[in-house]
């Protein structure tokens, strides 16, 4: 057995904490596992969603259940990196090899990933709670203090121990942040739109909320062979930068598109309607789902805060209008074909990655990353390691 590593890794602390650069101790893998040096690490919203609380678990809820306290966490679960060393028993990575982070973990084996659900694999289950995915055992510390790695992947550490369920091999002449990109926004929002919104040729697709996840389901709409790709968000950069990847209308806001997809549609209104804000709260899904027209499909995409359990649809149009309300994680792909094709449309020039980094950031430099995040001036920053 090899031994422990110490190295430098953003830790969070608290709601509406900083991210401070502490060191890490990280210990040998064990069967089933291997330890990746990370190369790239984008900055995702959800991790954010840390930050703000959204996906926090209250402490009292916490208490109840019997489970330790939340932080300190290690987020970080957009990234690409190599293989440095292997536990017994893994056979689909190597040292040496280039790996895409998968937060959604894919066994191969169990119910969901044996019928072309890997998203819904159930190696998932407990991805914000401590423990790794193989034996539930700690091998990650702050000083002697166990910590949790977001989605047991931890992309916001020079190196990390993770399950060989978590990381799929690329091609090694695939640019790192490439790698990187594919590993979460990217995929979830191309997904969100090929395949769970099943985007057809001729068909007109909303989608609300400009990010790192909205800009690839307008790519991805395109792609399908959308008529009209209707891109919405408040922030002007964000517009234009649709406009490069796809869209063929833009507007600031729901309300404002409104009347927009009414006159452009004839009144029959959108087919597929992407929702992907920054947060998704309750009250958006009103005019959400009336965006889109009879037998349309509403896909939830965005991460909405974690106690929140209302929501304002019009259940009569629900009906009436044989309208569909789906929920997606990954963009319901499954991450051991997917990545590894959303790589070869990159390598073919068919799917734009380069375009997306806005800025790149070193590991000192995370909450400056995350600040011009919350001001809108990123499509996408990531972390690029030494
Ligand atoms: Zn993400
Ligand atoms: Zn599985």
């Amino acid at each position: 057995m090899g031994e422990s590593r110490k190295c430098r890794a953003a830790v969070l602390r608290a709601v509406g904490a900083q991210w401070q650069i502490e060191e890490l101790t990280v210990d040998p893998p064990v069967a089933g596992e291997v330890v990746v040096q990370w190369k790239v690490a984008g900055l995702c919203h959800s991790d954010e969603h840390f930050v703000t609380g959204d996906m926090v678990p209250p402490a009292e809820m916490l208490e109840a259940a019997g489970m330790p306290p939340f932080f300190p966490v290690i987020a970080g679960h957009e990234g690409s990196g190599i293989v440095v060393e292997v536990g017994p028993g893994v056979t689909s990575v190597a040292v040496g090899d280039h790996v895409s982070a998968s937060f959604i973990p894919s066994c191969g084996r169990c119910r969901y990933c044996s019928s072309g659900r890997q998203n819904l694999c159930d190696a998932g289950a407990g991805a914000m709670q401590n423990g790794q995915i193989v034996d539930g055992a700690t091998r990650h510390w702050l000083n002697g203090e166990p910590v949790k790695l977001m989605a047991k992947v931890g992309t916001f550490a020079e190196y990390t121990c993770v399950a060989e369920a978590s990381v799929i091999k690329v091609d090694a002449d695939l640019p790192l942040d490439a790698v990187a990109l594919v590993s979460c926004g990217v995929a979830t929002g191309w997904g969100s739109a090929t395949k769970r919104a099943d985007v057809r040729p001729g068909d007109t697709v909303v989608v609300v909320g400009i990010g790192g996840i909205g800009i690839n389901a307008v790519q991805g709409a395109a792609m399908a062979g959308a008529k009209r790709v209707i891109a919405v968000d408040p922030v002007e950069f964000k517009r234009e930068k649709a406009m490069e990847m796809g869209a063929t209308h833009t507007f600031a806001s729901m309300e404002e598109a409104f009347p927009m997809v009414t006159e452009l549609t004839w009144g029959q209104m959108a087919d597929k309607v992407i929702m992907t804000p920054g947060v998704l709260y309750g009250d958006m899904m009103q005019l959400g789902t009336a965006l889109a027209g009879k037998g349309g499909t509403i896909v939830v995409t965005a991460i909405a805060p974690i106690t929140q359990t209302e929501s304002s649809v019009n259940l009569f149009e629900l009906a009436m209008y044989n309208k569909e309300i789906k929920g997606t994680i990954f963009g319901s792909l499954n991450p051991r074909s997917d990545i590894p094709n959303l790589l070869s449309l990159y390598r073919e020039g068919q799917l734009k990655l380069d375009e997306l980094i806005t800025r790149r950031y070193t590991l000192d430099q995370i909450n400056e990353g995350y600040e011009a995040m919350r001001q809108g001036e990123n499509i996408r920053g990531v972390i690029v390691y030494e």
